[in-house]
């Protein structure tokens, strides 16, 4: 198959210039997000890069020539330096002109004036360098989790390979009989490549930006900005979701509810910012007691609730007890200040094969209800005497959850 490269050549110029004005426009909606910025003068580089390579024989070959393939290196150099942008790294302005300094450089060596090949060569070079090096910044920053970022990897990994192997396939595969330029079949294999891979990337790239404004939100929605656990209601969202994969295969299920004691006089004490670091004090200690698996969260407040799954009633309660002293002994003395808080747990247990998450927390919730009543820093566990009373209240209308006791735990710390 042979197309009119010419033609190739107009369509290539058009597109790039539409894909870089479209991101410009996308990051103009959306300016947090620099590098689409970069991404879209990388597209608007290779157009002009383009409509040089275009002007071959009827331009000077130090247009056509070598000026085209520097600006095609500045604009693979652009799209690099775009992914370091978009991973927090910092721009690097030596690299960025390095390609296109080094190929004038060579395109200025007499031995190289009539070295097609071997021009051909460091071309390629130049812009598998950039593109794998793309891959790469793109690769180190995998830790987020962007699935729009494998693709991307993919593609500026096989990119960059086919202009590695260009040289080698060359030679084993017959130019075009008369051997002219833009006779040649690899030109038109390459610049259609070249089109495939700009469209597919440009909107790979846009997925990439799309889909971390999108994290972003999300993650500004479910998560606690002070501990960096999940909120209230990401807490219960995940819990509900364990329980629906839960059912039909009961499983030893411990929910725990846990608030710090006389956390209102700490503050009162100590200040609200130390108040702050408590809580993630208490957080960190919190998560090192329980397992990856397991859910933790913050209801609210100085209120935190945790799901541990496949654990018996004794582990359940040994790790409940492990939270309260390891915190104990952690907040004993926070930035130089002895502070010496604690916290009271409400924990139940359950064994059934439907797991009724609100019901199983007013459990909870009862249960520390009873640690609070019984002099705090303690785990209590609910059973159904707190359960049939609670049923036994709430038809006469009596608050005795641990929420209605902390009003009165508020005094009595004030007393
Ligand atoms: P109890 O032992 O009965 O639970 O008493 P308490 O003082 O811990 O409970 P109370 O509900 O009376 O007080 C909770 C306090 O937690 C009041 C509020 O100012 C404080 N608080 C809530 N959210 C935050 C927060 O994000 N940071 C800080 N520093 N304090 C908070
Ligand atoms: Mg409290
Ligand atoms: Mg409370």
């Amino acid at each position: 198959m042979n197309l009119d490269v010419n033609t190739l050549f107009m369509v290539t110029i058009y597109v790039e210039a539409i894909l870089g004005l479209l991101l410009l426009f996308a990051w103009a909606q959306n300016t947090s997000i620099r590098a689409v910025a970069w991404w879209g003068f990388a597209h608007l580089i290779r157009a002009a890069s383009v409509v040089l390579f275009g002007m071959y024989g009827s331009a000077p070959d130090l247009i056509s020539i070598d000026l085209a393939n520097a600006l095609l290196f500045t604009a693979f150099a652009v799209t690099w330096t775009g992914a370091r942008v978009f991973d927090g790294r910092p721009v690097e302005p030596v690299y960025l002109v390095t390609g296109a300094v080094l190929w004038l450089l060579v395109c200025r060596l007499p031995v190289m004036s009539d070295a097609v090949d071997a021009r051909a060569m460091v071309a390629s070079g130049i812009i598998t360098a950039y593109t794998w090096l793309t891959a790469y910044e793109f690769w180190r920053g995998r830790s987020e989790q962007l699935v729009s970022r494998w693709p991307a990897i993919f593609m500026l990994f096989a990119h960059g390979a086919l202009f590695l192997l260009r040289t080698p396939l060359v030679l084993l595969l017959p130019w075009s009989p008369n051997n002219a330029m833009f006779g040649s079949v690899w030109l038109t294999v390459l610049s259609f490549e070249a089109l495939l891979f700009t469209i597919s990337i440009a909107f790979i790239l846009l997925a990439m930006a799309k889909e971390r404004t999108e994290l972003r939100h999300r993650t500004a929605a479910m998560v606690d900005p002070l501990t960096g656990i999940s909120n209230r209601r990401a807490f219960l969202q995940d819990a509900a979701l364990l329980a629906k994969r839960h059912s039909g295969h009961p499983r030893p299920t411990a929910v725990l509810l846990i608030d710090l004691d006389h956390f209102k006089s700490i503050n009162d004490r100590f200040g609200h910012a130390l108040g702050d670091r408590v809580l993630e004090l208490f957080t960190d200690t919190a998560r090192q007691s329980i397992r990856a698996s397991d859910l933790i969260g913050r209801l609210g407040g100085e209120e935190f609730a945790a799901v541990l799954t496949d654990t018996c009633r004794d582990k359940a309660v040994a790790v409940a007890e492990r939270i309260r002293e390891s915190f104990a002994q952690a907040s004993q003395e926070v930035d130089g200040r002895p502070v010496c808080a604690t916290v009271s747990i409400g924990l139940v247990h359950c064994e059934e094969a439907v797991l009724d998450i609100p019901e199983l927390l007013a459990q909870a919730d009862q249960a520390l209800y009873h640690a609070k009543e019984r002099g705090r820093n303690r785990v209590e566990v609910a059973t159904l005497a707190m359960l049939l009373q609670r049923k036994d209240d709430e038809q006469r209308s009596v608050p005795t959850s641990a929420t209605s006791i902390a009003a009165i735990g508020a005094k009595s710390a004030a007393a």
